[in-house]
C-alpha cells in the first residue's frame, strides 16, 4: 500500500509540475504574442431590436498559438490576469482597435465595446492606468464603452471615482456585462451609473419554454427603461429568441443568429446581409 501511495504521490507531482510548465510556456508564448502584436481582434455587431440597424460592435480577442492552434480567451485571460499581464493586453486592445476602426468611426460605427477583466476593474492601481490610458487616446473616448462584471469593484475604486466621472463627461460609457449571473447584479445598477446592461446568455439560452426568465427579462427591461438605459440580449442563437425579446421589450441584440464575432474585413459584410434578413 505504502508502495502504491509512494508511487501515487510521485505521479500526482509529476502531473503537477507538467501543468505548471505548460502554463509558464503559455504565459511566456502569451507576452511574446502580445508584445510582436500577433493577437488578433475580432468584432461582434450589436444591432437594434426594431431594425436591425447596427448600434455598436464588440471587441474580442482572438489567439492563435504557433504549436497548439487556437486558445480560448477564457483560458488566456486568467493566465494574462495572473501575471499581471492584463493591463498589457488591454492596452493592446484599446490600441489596436482604434487602428483599424479610425477610418469607420462616427460614420458606420459609433460604439465600440472594450472588456476589462474583473482583476482591472477591481484593483485601483490597475483601473487608475486604464483609465489614463484611455483619457490619451482622445479621439477614441466619445465612441468607448467598457463592459465590466465586477461587483466588489465599485467600493474599490479608490481614487478612480473622479476619474471615471471625468472620462463619462467625455462620453465615455460603462456597460454591465453577464448581467444577472451574480458576477454582474443589481447592486452594482444601485452603486454606479452605467449606460447599459447585458443579459446573460444564460437567459437567452432556453428562453421560450421558461415563462419564468420572459418574467425575469421584462423586470429588467422595466428597470432599464426607468434608468434610460439601454438593454442587450447577448447570446442569440435562434429566431425564436429574437422574435420574444422583440416582444419583451428588449432594445438590442447580439448573438450567432444575426452575426458571429469576425475580423475587421468581414465585419462589413456581415452586417449587410443582416440588413437582408
Ligand atoms: P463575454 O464578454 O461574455 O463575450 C461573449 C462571448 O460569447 C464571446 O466568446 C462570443 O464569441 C460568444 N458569443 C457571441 N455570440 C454567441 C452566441 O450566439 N452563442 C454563444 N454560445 N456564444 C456567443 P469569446 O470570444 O470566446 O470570449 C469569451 C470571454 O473571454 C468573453 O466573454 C470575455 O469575458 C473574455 N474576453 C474576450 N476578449 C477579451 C478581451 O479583449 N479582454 C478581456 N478582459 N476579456 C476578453
Ligand atoms: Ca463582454
Ligand atoms: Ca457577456
Ligand atoms: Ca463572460
Amino acid at each position: 500500500a505504502k508502495k502504491s501511495n509512494r508511487s501515487g504521490i510521485v505521479f500526482f507531482n509529476q502531473e503537477v509540475s507538467r501543468h505548471e510548465s505548460e502554463r509558464q510556456e503559455l504565459l511566456y508564448d502569451l507576452s511574446v504574442a502580445i508584445e510582436r502584436k500577433t493577437l488578433l481582434l475580432v468584432y461582434q455587431p450589436q444591432f437594434s431590436t426594431a431594425d436591425l440597424s447596427l448600434c455598436g460592435v464588440e471587441v474580442l480577442l482572438r489567439w492563435q498559438h504557433p504549436v497548439h492552434g487556437f486558445i480560448s480567451p477564457d483560458i488566456f485571460i486568467p493566465i494574462a490576469e495572473k501575471n499581471m499581464l492584463i493591463s498589457k493586453l488591454t492596452a493592446f486592445v484599446i490600441e489596436q482597435s482604434y487602428t483599424e476602426l479610425a477610418p469607420m468611426l462616427g460614420k458606420e460605427i459609433h460604439r465600440v465595446s472594450i472588456n476589462v477583466s474583473a482583476l482591472e476593474f477591481s484593483s485601483p492601481a490597475l483601473m487608475k492606468a486604464l483609465l489614463l490610458h484611455i483619457e490619451s487616446q482622445k479621439n477614441y473616448i466619445q465612441y468607448l464603452q467598457l463592459e465590466i462584471t465586477e461587483t466588489a469593484a465599485i467600493s474599490n475604486l479608490g481614487g478612480s471615482v473622479e476619474l471615471v466621472a471625468h472620462l463619462r463627461q467625455k462620453g465615455l460609457r460603462l456597460s454591465l456585462d453577464d448581467f444577472g449571473t451574480g458576477f454582474s447584479s443589481l447592486s452594482m445598477l444601485k452603486d454606479l451609473s452605467v449606460d447599459e446592461i447585458k443579459i446573460d446568455r444564460s437567459f437567452v439560452f432556453n428562453l421560450e419554454t421558461q415563462p419564468r426568465t420572459q418574467a425575469i427579462i421584462t423586470a429588467l427591461v422595466g428597470i432599464a427603461n426607468n434608468f434610460q438605459i439601454s438593454i442587450v440580449a447577448e447570446g442569440v442563437e435562434t429566431q425564436a429568441q429574437r422574435q420574444l425579446l422583440h416582444e419583451l421589450g428588449c432594445h438590442e441584440l447580439q448573438g450567432y443568429l444575426l452575426a458571429p464575432p469576425k475580423p475587421l474585413d468581414q465585419l462589413c459584410s456581415s452586417i449587410e446581409q443582416v440588413r437582408q434578413v
